[in-house]
C-alpha cells in the first residue's frame, strides 16, 4: 500500500482517515503551502464526529495518534494533543455546508498574497477553473484562532468551495479529503497563472458565451456550488456596466445551483 496515497471518497475506516489526513499534510508541507506548523486538516468521521490535526505540530511530520477527534462543537473526545486552533472555522463549515466532509486551510505564497493584497481570484481566465471553483472571494479579515474568523466566513460558506482569508491564507473544502485538498491546490495554481497575467500586463477574460458553455456543462454534471467570475461580453474591454449585469446574471446562476445543491442532500 502506498502510505502516501489519499483515496476519493469517504467511506474508510477510521484508522484509513487518520493515515490520509497525515499524507495531505505531506502534500501540503511539500509544495510549501504550510510552513513550520501552520495549516490544519480535518473531516467528518460521521454526523457527530470531526478528526482534526492538532495544534503546534508540523504538518509535514503528522503521526496518525497524533490527531485529535472533537464533537460538532469542538468538545475533545479523543486524543493526547489539542485540538488545531482553527477548528471554530472547519466547524463552522460543516454546521452551514451539509455536503462538506472534508477541510483543508492553509498558506500557499501566491494565493496568501492575494488575499493580503485584498484581491479576490474572481477573473474568468482559465476555463477548468470555472468548472469547479468559479470565483474565490476574500473573507474580511479576523483574528486567526478566534470565532471572529468563524464570523468572518458565514456568509461566504454556502457560495464557494474555496475562499481568500485576508491577511492570513485559504480555506477549502469538499466531499472528501482528496477534493478538498485539490481546491487548495487549484487555488494556489489560479492565483499563479493570475499573477503571471499581470506581471506580462495582458489578461485576455473567456466572453459571456464561454462562461455560459461551461456554467451549462457544470450544471448538467450537478457540480455547482459557487458563482462564476467577472467575464467579458466580447475581446474588448468590459464596461463598469458591464460587469454590474454579469454580476446580477450571476446571482439568480447562484440561486439555482443552490436549489440544485440543496436538493441532492
Ligand atoms: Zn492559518
Amino acid at each position: 500500500m502506498n502510505l502516501q496515497a489519499i483515496r476519493p471518497g469517504i467511506e474508510k475506516d477510521e484508522a484509513e482517515h487518520r493515515r490520509e489526513i497525515c499524507a495531505a499534510g505531506v502534500w501540503l508541507y511539500r509544495r510549501g503551502f504550510a510552513v513550520a506548523t501552520d495549516g490544519n486538516l480535518s473531516l467528518r468521521l460521521d454526523a457527530s464526529r470531526v478528526l482534526t490535526s492538532p495544534t503546534g505540530l508540523s504538518k509535514g511530520m503528522l503521526n496518525p495518534e497524533d490527531l485529535v477527534i472533537t464533537d460538532l462543537h469542538g468538545r475533545q473526545l479523543e486524543g493526547r494533543l489539542s485540538p488545531s486552533s482553527e477548528l471554530p472555522m472547519h466547524l463552522a463549515v460543516y454546521r452551514r455546508r451539509h455536503d462538506v466532509r472534508a477541510i483543508c486551510h492553509a498558506h500557499p505564497p501566491v494565493a496568501t498574497g492575494y488575499a493580503a493584497a485584498g484581491i479576490a481570484l474572481d477573473k474568468a481566465l482559465l476555463a477548468e477553473s470555472i468548472l469547479d471553483l468559479a470565483c474565490i472571494p476574500v473573507a474580511p479579515y479576523a483574528t486567526p484562532g478566534t470565532d471572529d474568523l468563524a464570523e468572518a466566513l458565514d456568509p461566504l460558506i454556502e457560495h464557494y468551495n474555496a475562499i481568500l482569508l485576508a491577511n492570513h491564507g485559504v480555506v477549502t473544502f469538499g466531499p472528501d479529503l482528496l477534493t478538498a485538498f485539490f481546491r487548495m491546490e487549484t487555488t494556489e495554481h489560479i492565483a499563479r497563472v493570475n499573477l503571471v497575467t499581470e506581471l506580462l500586463g495582458r489578461q485576455v477574460l473567456l466572453t459571456d458565451r464561454d462562461v455560459d458553455r461551461l456554467l451549462a456543462s457544470r450544471h448538467r454534471s450537478r457540480n455547482v456550488a459557487s458563482d462564476p467570475c467577472s467575464r467579458t461580453r466580447t475581446a474588448d474591454t468590459p464596461s463598469a456596466d458591464d460587469t454590474t449585469r454579469s454580476r446580477r446574471d450571476l446571482e439568480v446562476l447562484l440561486a439555482e445551483a443552490l436549489r440544485t445543491l440543496n436538493d441532492d442532500v
